[in-house]
C-alpha cells in the first residue's frame, strides 16, 4: 500500500468539506393548511421523487406566518403513519372484536346507500349523525338537512360549546377561533383555563409579542404548565371557581367605581329598562314600545323611549313607571344590586377559589388602573352606527382569553357569561389593546338561526341547519307530549341551548332506545370509543350491547376515518378516509375561517400528494352519497348528480344566491370578493395565492365592529350581516329568562315537573355561579381533589399519540400531584396510584412537581390507548402505561331523591361537564405497580394494516 502523499490528503480533506448548504431538497413545492391541529396554519410541502421531504411555515400566511409548531412537521409521520386505514371494510365478528373483510368501494357505498335510504324513506331521525374534529361542518350540517335528519352535531358540546353559546349569547361573538387578544396594543393579558391547543401558533407568536413589550400576563390556571409556565403571574385556581373569582373581581370594580359607564350605555343593554312585576308573566323581560324596541329611560324627556334612539341621557339606577304603569328598572341597577353584594367580596370567595382576598383586590385594581390610567387613544376618525363622527379611537388595553378550563365545567356557561360582563364593565370588547372580533362576527347576540327538525318528515329535507340558537321555549326541539325530538336530547329540558348538540349523550340514549330507537349511527372522524366520551368503558360496552332479539342495539354503525382508532373496531361499515395532504378542504367563513381582527379569511386545502391506498375524501364520500340518495341539494333537477366532487361544491355550492364555501375572488371573472356568482377559476387562485384569501379592513373599520357604520355596512355587503345595524352586548340576557318564565308557569310550552326547578335556578338572566354538580354530588372527605386535563403542545387530541416523532416526545401520561399534597398523603414520585372517582377507578403512575393547585391532580389528555388499536405494538407504552381519566368519569350525575340521573352536563348547553371531575389518590398495592389500568382486550389487527415497525424512520433516504 502506497504511503498518503500529504497533497492527496488535502485533497480528500477539501472533497470532505464540499458541503452543500444549500442542497435542493424537493422538486416541487405546493402550498396548503396543516390539520395537524385546529389552528389551520399555512404550511408549504417539499416534494421530491413523489414523496414528502419536509415541511415548512408558509411565511406569507395570516395565521402562522411562517411558524410551524412540533404537530405540523411531524405532518410526515402523520401522513405516512402505519395506522391508516387501505380500503373500506365490513365487519365480520363480533363489534368491538376488530375483524373485518376488505370490501371494494363499490360494495361499500351500495351497502351505505342502501341503509341510508331505507331510513330516509321510512323516518329519517332514525340516522344520527355525528362528526368530530372536521373541519367541514358548513357542509355536513347541510348535508344532515338535506337527508332531513335532525340528529346532527360535531364535537363542540363535549369541546366548548359553554364557550360559543355564553359569546354568543352575551357579546355577539366568542372566544375559541372567533376572536383575539390584540397582540400589538394589549398591556394586560388575562387567560382562564386556557390550555395549549386553539389558537396554539397565534396564541405563541402573541404571547412573544407581549413578551417583547413588557405587557403583563397572568393566566388563572390550576396547573402551570404550557402559557401559565410563561405567564408573568399564575394564578392556581381550584378547579370549577373561576366564575367567583370573576365576580370578586367585578364586585371591587363595582365598589371603586372603575368602570366604563360610557362604553356601557353607548353598546350594551346597561340602560334598557327590564319590567318588575313579581309573578306576572312578562316580570324580567324588556319593557318594550309597540315595534317591540326595547325601551329605556331617557332623563331629559323623563320619559321611557326606544332604547336605539342616537340622542338620549338614559338612566342607569332608579325604578320607572312605564306609560301603563308598570314598575321598570335599568339592567345596570339590578347587575350592580347582585355584584356588590358582599357574597362576591373578595374575602368571602378567597377559601373556595384558593386565591387570597388580597391578590383579588390587587388584580381588580391592575385591571382598572391598566384600562383606565393607561387608556390607549389613536387618532384614527370613525363614524359610529348613528352617523356620529369619532375624531379618535379609545382603547381599553385590558384583553381576556378563556377556554376549556372554563367551559367543560357544569358552570361554565355562566362562567363564561361573567367574564364576558368583566370585559364589558371595562369597557374592553373592540377597542385598541382588548379582545377583538374576527368576521364574519360580531353578529346579533344571539345570531340567527334557530334549530331546525321538527318538521321532520320521510324523503323531505329540514327548513333549516339542525344546531342553530333558540331564543325562548317555542324554539325548543320537542314533540308535542314534550319529549326530547332529537337522539341526543339537545334543545329540551334537559340541555334547552345545546348550541353544538351533545355527542356524549348520543350512544346512551340510541342503546337505551331513549327518547326513541335509531336504526344507524354514522360518525366522522369522532373517537366516540376512546377519548371523545365519557365513561369510556360504558360507551364501548353499549356500542357492542345486544337485543333480547339478539340484534345489536344500535343496529347499524358507519364510521368514516383515516386511521384505526379504537372506535373503528365497532362500526359495521368502515369508510377510509385520507390524510390531510391528500384532499380538497375548505376552511369556510360559514364555518370555522382563519379571519383575524383586521380582516375576513378563509383558506383551503389542495391534495398535495394521490392516495396510494384504496381510500377516498370522506366529503367526496359525502357528495356521492348525497346523490345516490337523491337529496334534493345534491342532484339537479333531472335527478343527476349536482357536483362531481367536493372540490366542485366547494367552488359552485350556494347556500344563499352568491354565497359560498370560499369568500375569495368570486364572480365570472374572480374580481368579486365576499359574494358574487360562483367562479370556476376560484382554486387556482388560492392556490396561486398560497391557499388562503383575505381581506384587509381600513383603519376606520378595524375596532368598534360592534357599532362602527362603515364596517357594519361592509359586513352586511359581505354577506355576514342581514343588516348594518348595531349589535348591542347583552349583560341581561332575555332569551334565559323567557325559559325561566317558563318554569315559573308561564307561557304555551312549559317543562314537565321534575325540570321546573332546574330551569328556574339555571337560566338567571344576569350571571351566576354555583358549585359544579358532581362535586354538590359527592361527599368531599371521599372525594377531596379535583381531577382535570390538560392538553400536551405536541400532541392533537387522539391523532398523535401514534405519530412517531411525537411519540418520543410523549409516550405514555403521568398523573401530576402537588409535591406537598402527596406528601400528606404519604405519596412519593414514581408510585403508582389508583384515582379513584364515583364512577370507577383508573392507575397510573404519580409525578410531583410544584405548579399544581393542591386540591387537584392532573393529565394529558388522550395519551393512553387501547392495546391493538392504531397498529400500536402491542406492548407500546400508551397502552401499558398511559391512561385516560374518561374511565373514571362519569356521563350521568349520581341519582337525585326521585332515582332520576341528569347527564353530567351545563344545565343550560349540555355541555359535557368533565373537568367537574373529583376523586382521591391511593396507593397501589407493590404488586399493582407497573402497568395501567382498566385495560381491554386488545384489538386485532385490522386487514391491510401491516405489522408496525420497531422502529420506523423517515428521511434517512434524503441524505442520500
Ligand atoms: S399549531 Fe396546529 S395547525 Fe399550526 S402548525 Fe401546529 S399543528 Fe399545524
Amino acid at each position: 500500500m502506497p504511503e498518503d502523499t500529504l497533497e492527496a490528503a488535502a485533497a480528500r480533506d477539501a472533497a470532505a468539506e464540499a458541503i452543500d448548504y444549500s442542497p435542493k431538497v424537493a422538486d416541487e413545492v405546493k402550498c396548503t393548511t396543516c390539520y395537524m391541529c385546529a389552528c389551520r396554519c399555512g404550511i408549504k410541502v417539499h416534494l421530491k421523487d413523489g414523496r414528502i421531504r419536509y415541511i415548512e411555515g408558509n411565511r406569507a400566511h395570516p395565521v402562522n406566518r411562517g411558524v410551524l409548531c412540533a404537530k405540523g412537521s411531524a405532518g410526515i409521520m402523520q401522513h405516512y403513519s402505519p395506522a391508516r386505514l387501505s380500503k373500506p371494510l365490513l365487519r365480520v365478528g363480533e363489534r368491538g372484536a376488530g375483524e373485518f373483510k376488505e370490501i371494494e368501494w363499490a360494495e361499500a357505498m351500495d351497502l351505505a346507500t342502501r341503509w341510508l335510504g331505507d331510513i330516509r324513506a321510512r323516518d329519517p331521525k332514525q340516522l344520527a349523525f355525528f362528526t368530530g374534529r372536521d373541519q367541514s361542518q358548513a357542509l355536513t350540517g347541510w348535508w344532515a338537512a338535506q337527508f332531513g335528519t335532525p340528529n346532527f352535531a360535531a364535537h363542540g358540546g363535549f369541546c366548548s360549546v359553554n364557550m360559543a353559546a355564553a359569546g354568543l349569547y352575551t357579546i355577539g361573538g366568542s372566544f375559541w377561533e372567533f376572536g383575539e387578544p390584540d397582540w400589538e396594543r394589549t398591556k394586560y393579558l388575562l387567560l382562564f383555563g386556557v390550555a395549549e391547543d386553539h389558537d396554539s401558533n397565534p396564541i405563541k407568536a402573541g404571547l412573544g409579542k407581549l413578551k417583547a413589550r413588557g405587557a403583563k400576563v397572568v393566566s388563572v390556571n390550576p396547573v402551570r404548565t404550557g402559557y401559565s409556565a410563561v405567564a408573568d403571574e399564575w394564578i392556581g385556581i381550584r378547579p370549577g371557581t373561576d366564575g367567583l373569582l370573576v365576580f370578586a373581581l367585578i364586585h371591587e370594580l363595582l365598589h371603586a367605581d372603575r368602570i366604563d359607564l360610557d362604553y356601557l350605555v353607548r353598546y350594551t343593554n346597561a340602560p334598557w329598562l327590564v319590567i318588575r312585576n313579581p309573578g306576572g308573566a312578562d316580570d324580567g323581560l324588556f319593557a318594550r314600545d309597540g315595534e317591540g324596541r326595547p325601551l329605556a329611560w331617557d332623563m331629559r324627556r323623563k320619559a321611557a323611549v326606544d332604547a336605539g334612539e342616537a340622542e338620549i341621557a338614559p338612566a342607569v339606577v332608579g325604578e320607572f313607571a312605564l306609560p301603563d304603569g308598570r314598575a321598570a328598572v335599568p339592567v345596570f341597577q339590578l347587575m350592580a344590586e347582585r355584584y356588590m353584594d358582599s357574597q362576591y367580596a373578595p374575602e368571602a370567595v378567597a377559601a373556595r377559589c384558593g386565591i387570597a382576598a388580597e391578590t383579588i383586590r390587587r388584580l381588580a385594581a391592575e385591571l382598572a388602573r391598566t384600562a383606565f390610567d393607561e387608556a390607549i387613544t389613536l387618532d384614527q376618525p370613525w363614524t359610529d352606527w348613528a352617523g356620529r363622527r369619532h375624531a379618535t379611537m379609545v382603547g381599553r388595553p385590558v384583553a381576556m382569553h378563556a377556554m376549556r378550563g372554563i367551559s367543560a365545567h357544569s358552570n361554565g356557561f355562566h362562567t363564561c357569561r361573567a367574564i364576558h360582563l368583566l370585559q364589558m364593565l371595562l369597557g374592553a370588547i373592540d377597542t385598541p389593546g382588548s379582545f377583538r372580533f374576527e368576521a364574519p362576527f360580531p353578529k346579533p347576540c344571539p345570531p340567527g338561526p334557530k334549530p331546525a327538525g321538527r318538521d321532520a318528515a320521510p324523503l323531505t329535507p329540514l327548513g333549516g341547519i339542525p344546531l342553530g340558537n333558540p331564543t325562548g321555549p317555542e324554539d325548543l326541539m320537542l314533540a308535542a307530549d314534550g319529549t326530547p325530538l332529537r337522539i341526543d336530547k339537545a334543545y329540551s329540558w334537559e340541555a334547552p341551548i345545546a348550541a353544538h348538540g351533545l355527542m356524549h349523550t348520543v350512544i346512551r340514549n340510541a342503546a337505551a332506545g331513549d327518547p326513541y330507537p335509531i336504526d344507524t349511527l354514522f360518525m366522522y372522524m369522532a373517537n366516540m370509543a376512546w377519548n371523545s366520551s365519557m365513561d369510556t368503558g360504558g360507551a364501548m360496552r353499549l356500542l357492542a350491547e345486544k337485543g333480547a332479539d339478539g340484534g345489536y342495539r344500535i343496529p347499524r354503525i358507519i364510521y368514516a376515518d383515516a386511521f384505526y382508532s379504537e372506535t373503528v373496531a365497532y362500526a359495521d361499515l368502515v369508510l377510509p378516509d385520507t390524510t390531510y395532504l391528500e384532499r380538497w378542504d375548505c376552511i369556510s367563513l360559514l364555518d370555522r375561517p382563519i379571519s383575524s381582527p383586521e380582516g375576513p379569511a378563509d383558506a383551503i386545502r389542495q391534495p398535495v400528494l394521490a392516495p396510494d391506498r384504496d381510500v377516498r375524501p370522506f366529503q367526496d364520500v359525502l357528495i356521492e352519497l348525497g346523490a345516490r340518495l337523491k337529496l334534493p341539494g345534491f342532484v339537479t333537477a333531472a335527478g343527476e348528480p349536482r357536483y362531481k366532487d367536493y372540490a366542485d361544491y366547494i367552488v359552485n355550492h350556494e347556500r344563499k344566491p352568491g354565497i359560498g364555501p370560499l369568500a375569495g375572488w368570486r364572480g365570472a371573472d374572480g374580481e368579486s370578493h365576499g359574494t358574487g356568482a360562483p367562479n370556476p377559476k376560484q382554486l387556482e387562485r388560492y392556490i396561486a395565492n398560497g391557499c388562503f384569501w383575505r381581506l384587509h379592513l381600513p383603519p376606520e373599520q378595524l375596532y368598534y365592529k360592534h357599532a362602527n357604520k362603515d364596517y357594519l355596512e361592509n359586513a352586511r355587503r359581505l354577506g355576514f350581516l342581514d343588516k348594518a345595524a348595531p349589535i348591542v352586548m347583552q349583560i341581561y340576557s332575555e332569551p334565559l329568562q323567557r325559559f325561566r318564565l317558563a318554569a315559573r308557569g308561564h307561557g304555551a310550552v312549559q317543562p314537565p315537573e321534575q325540570h321546573r326547578r332546574r330551569v328556574e335556578t339555571y337560566f338567571d338572566p344576569l350571571p351566576i355561579w354555583y358549585v359544579p354538580f358532581e362535586e354538590a354530588a359527592v361527599v368531599e372527605s371521599a372525594y377531596p381533589m379535583h381531577a382535570v386535563t390538560q392538553r400536551p403542545m405536541p400532541m392533537y387530541h387522539s391523532w398523535h399519540s401514534q405519530n412517531a416523532w411525537l411519540r418520543q416526545v410523549l409516550s405514555h401520561n403521568r398523573l401530576y400531584m402537588n409535591r406537598q399534597s402527596a406528601a400528606a398523603l404519604g405519596l412519593a414520585e414514581d408510585d403508582w396510584v389508583w384515582v379513584v372517582s364515583h364512577h370507577g377507578r383508573v392507575k397510573g403512575q404519580l409525578r410531583l412537581m410544584e405548579g399544581v393547585n393542591p386540591h387537584t391532580v392532573w393529565t394529558w389528555n388522550a395519551v393512553g390507548k387501547r392495546a391493538g388499536a392504531w397498529n400500536l405494538a402491542s406492548d407500546a407504552p400508551e397502552a401499558r402505561k398511559g391512561f385516560l381519566l374518561n374511565h373514571v368519569i362519569s356521563d350521568l350525575l349520581p341519582p337525585r331523591g326521585d332515582g332520576a340521573r341528569y347527564g353530567n352536563c351545563d344545565p343550560v348547553t349540555g355541555q359535557a361537564a368533565w373537568y367537574d371531575l373529583r376523586v382521591r389518590v391511593e396507593k397501589a398495592a407493590p404488586a399493582e405497580a407497573g402497568e395501567s389500568l382498566p385495560s381491554f382486550a386488545a384489538l386485532k389487527r385490522a386487514p391491510g394494516l401491516a405489522a408496525p415497525p420497531r422502529v420506523l424512520r423517515y428521511g434517512a433516504g434524503g441524505r442520500r
